[in-house]
């Protein structure tokens, strides 16, 4: 059996014995927060993010980590997106929307072809010298 290894919670930075994904602070932090949350749509349905969050004083980005890990069912809500992690167009669906999504893809391409340029931008540099 594998023992857990230490590292370092992304949530707070500190050490912890990687049990879990987040230290049990935070893991713990992290419930209350979801009870929070959820406790709060029970009552409002048609809330928006925004109006959860100020309410519930839980940060968007956690509440729209409990939707894309599938804790909170947007289907339920139908006043409930979440913005795109680039262009911040409202959605419902995944991390991006779905023309961020393509343009992403596309500048990853484009960034693969320009490291290889630089890469043997370099190669010709150093065997001049
Ligand atoms: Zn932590
Ligand atoms: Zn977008």
């Amino acid at each position: 059996m594998a023992s857990p290894k230490m590292g370092n919670c992304p949530r707070c930075k500190k050490l912890y014995l990687k049990i879990r994904d987040i230290c049990e602070e935070c893991y713990q932090k992290q419930e209350t927060e979801f009870q929070a949350v959820s406790g709060y749509l029970r009552e409002h349905k048609g809330s928006t993010l925004q109006e959860v969050s100020e309410a519930t004083e839980v940060s968007i980005a956690q509440i729209r980590q409990f939707i894309l890990s599938g804790r909170i069912m947007l289907v339920q809500f139908p006043n409930l997106t979440y913005p795109c992690e680039i262009c911040g167009t409202e959605i419902r669906k995944g991390r991006t929307c779905s023309s961020c999504t393509e343009t992403a893809k596309q500048l990853a391409d484009n960034l693969n072809k320009t490291v290889d340029e630089k890469k043997s931008y370099l190669r010709v540099m150093s065997e001049r010298i």
